[in-house]
């Protein structure tokens, strides 16, 4: 139970001098009894803010914001009353109610991380070991500063250095296990590190706190050839890889104070950015940039600025762009680097910080992008490809979630009205078409519906506890392989490639999940990440199919030991498969009757079926 909220609020702020408080955050300039700060709500030059520690309280005599140690937090945080409260609390070391247990718990978890992360910095900083990290390190042009300000360290060779590390210091081995670091090997014979000669770039959420890591494996590590070159931590109870974003620690205030927030592709990316000068940059974890992700950065800055390769330009990542832009209260605009570059590339070159700078402050929004593509491969379009054009947008606008707010549909007046204006199309034309679509999509999704009306139940019943603990053992029945599968693939996506060598799309009986497998195994073949957020864009068509994704998903993150698991599932598509050619080759026999020759050569190929492949 809360304490009573009057008496915690007076004891924390007793608690949490004013000035203590701001010099945290902002340098303050003292001159007697007057203490000044330059104002972070403004544009400020001079300290033009004022800290009273008489009145504990603030005000800034350029931009008029004024108010108590609460107000302060809750503006420069970008929070609300009860969140500055805890922050406070936490500072001050004041307990804000009493610790569940599972608090207690994530509180070790954090603990354990932050302890590897130490250790993994340490390592990469002083150890022998990490002569060839440091080597990589300075290839990329990273500083110490940098290292030390992003907390990048080494995970060594060994295949159990950090247990080791973690077995002299007393630390908890199954904690370890359960932020993702080690694993239990076969037949309880200890445990191993997860992260082998990979550099660690900590992944830290918006309090800075390391949730996960991301690991580079070094050029010319011997299992370089075998393993991804970017290995990420599988989602934990503190990391789900598709809610964060990478930087967004360091970025945040430096977007509220820039306007806006770009966001690149790799670490690497985010890092030379702020090495550069450059601090309102962050990255997404791998995956399509999402609606949550939006909304976390929106907090923070009005503005986002997608950065895409020069050659990314006619991927689904602008039509996705588009329909966030479209559906939800921000700017999102497009810049593209030029040819052949990318950030950190760009960043390491003379005038690279200038030529960035520049490229960041052209980018155009959405819309704008999507049409100067068009108008690119369109350049004098006749009423065909007009016509085209106008519903390769509409389309993406019928699309988009209908949101019943009077923003969003000003939002999407204007844009109609844009649309009109730079295709030279009558307004009503366009908004007769979008209605028109959208009616279409609405009837196609009834269809869909009716269609998949047998697979729902079957798809909730997934989540009943009986099959749940069904989960222990695959069966060989298809439906529940195939639904095992797809569940696992979507907690796990790096399993994708393996699938799609041992169970292909063909095997799968149900339409819906085989329309999943094969979207996912098209992503793979296209380089995008093959997971839901992925999947999600490719079932645009089918959002039934969508939200089976989401609760496959689910049930496949409860599934303790997926990879022995998927290991079984493999092996049931494998047994199908013969049991499938078996029966055809069967059937045939039936079929030729009379004809030896044929006969003999079926027998042949179905006893040849029998034995184990080489
Ligand atoms: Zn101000």
């Amino acid at each position: 139970m809360p304490r009573d909220l009057v008496e915690l609020k007076n004891q924390v702020k007793a608690a949490s001098d004013i000035l203590d408080v701001i010099s945290n955050y902002l340098p303050v300039h003292t001159n007697g009894k007057i203490h000044k700060s330059i104002c972070p709500f403004h544009n400020d030059t001079r300290p033009s803010m004022q800290i009273d520690r008489k009145f504990q309280n603030f005000h800034c005599w350029a931009c008029g914001v004024k108010g108590d140690v609460f107000s302060f937090i809750e503006k420069y945080e970008k929070v609300g009353f009860k969140e500055a409260l805890a922050i406070l609390a936490r500072r001050a070391n004041i307990a804000l109610e009493e610790a569940s247990p599972q608090d207690h718990h994530k509180i070790q978890l954090f603990e354990v991380m932050r302890w590897a992360q130490a250790e993994y910095q340490t390592c990469l900083l002083e150890s022998e070991i990490a002569l060839a990290a440091r080597k990589y390190i300075g290839s990329r042009h990273l500083s110490g500063p940098t290292v030390r300000q992003f907390g990048i360290g080494f995970a060594p060779i060994d295949g159990d250095w950090l247990t080791k590390q973690a077995n002299q210091q007393g630390i908890s081995t199954d904690l370890l296990e359960e932020v993702g670091l080690i694993a239990k090997r076969n037949e309880n014979r200890g445990f191993y590190d997860r992260f082998r000669d990979r550099v660690m770039f900590p992944i830290r959420d918006v309090q800075s706190r390391t949730v996960g890591f991301g690991g580079r494996i070094l050029p010319d590590s011997p299992y370089a050839a075998r393993g991804p070159k970017y290995y990420n931590s599988s989602d934990t109870p503190l990391f789900s890889k598709s809610d964060l974003i990478f930087g967004i620690d360091h970025a945040r205030h430096a977007g509220a104070a820039a306007g806006f927030l770009a966001v690149v592709e790799g670490y690497t990316d985010v890092m030379m950015a702020h090495q550069s000068g450059i601090p309102n940059i962050v990255a997404a974890m791998g995956t399509a940039l999402n609606a949550r992700h939006v909304a976390q950065l929106r907090r923070y800055a009005n503005k986002v600025v997608l950065l895409f390769d020069a050659d990314e330009g006619g991927n689904t990542g602008v039509d996705r762009a588009l329909e966030i832009f479209i559906s939800h209260d921000v700017e999102l605009a497009i810049a593209t680097l030029p040819e052949g570059l990318d950030p950190a590339d760009l960043l390491s070159k003379p005038d690279g910080k200038e030529i960035f700078q520049k490229v960041l402050l052209n980018a155009v929004d959405a819309l704008d992008f999507k049409l100067n593509q068009l108008f690119a491969k369109n350049p004098e379009p006749n009423i065909e490809t007009t016509r085209r054009m106008l519903d390769a947008i509409l389309g993406v606008i019928a699309m988009a979630p209908s949101v019943p707010n009077q923003s969003a549909q000003l939002k999407q007046e204007l844009i109609l009205t844009r649309l009109s204006h730079r295709m030279g199309i009558e307004l009503k034309v366009v908004r007769s078409r979008v209605k028109e679509l959208q009616v279409e999509r609405r009837k196609q999704e009834q269809r869909n519906a009716s269609r998949a009306a047998p697979v729902m139940p079957a798809a909730a019943r997934i989540l009943t506890p009986e099959t749940q603990a069904n989960i222990g053992k695959p069966s060989g029945s298809a439906p529940v392989l195939e639904r095992q599968l797809l569940q696992i693939l979507l907690a796990e996506p790096g399993l994708v490639p393996d699938a799609k060598d041992h169970a292909p799309a063909e095997l799968v009986s149900h339409s819906g999940l085989k329309r999943m497998l094969i979207e996912l195994y098209a992503l793979h073949d296209m380089g995008i990440p093959p997971d839901l957020d992925g999947l999600r864009v490719r079932l645009l068509d089918r959002p039934d199919l969508a939200s089976v994704a989401m609760d496959l998903q689910q049930v496949g993150r409860g599934i303790p030991d997926r990879q022995l698991y998927f290991k079984k599932v493999i092996e049931g598509f494998g047994k199908q498969r013969v049991d499938a050619d078996t029966k055809s080759v069967k059937d045939q026999l039936n079929a030729v009757g009379t004809d030896d020759a044929a006969a003999i050569e079926l027998l042949r190929r179905l006893q040849n079926r029998d034995k184990p492949k080489k």
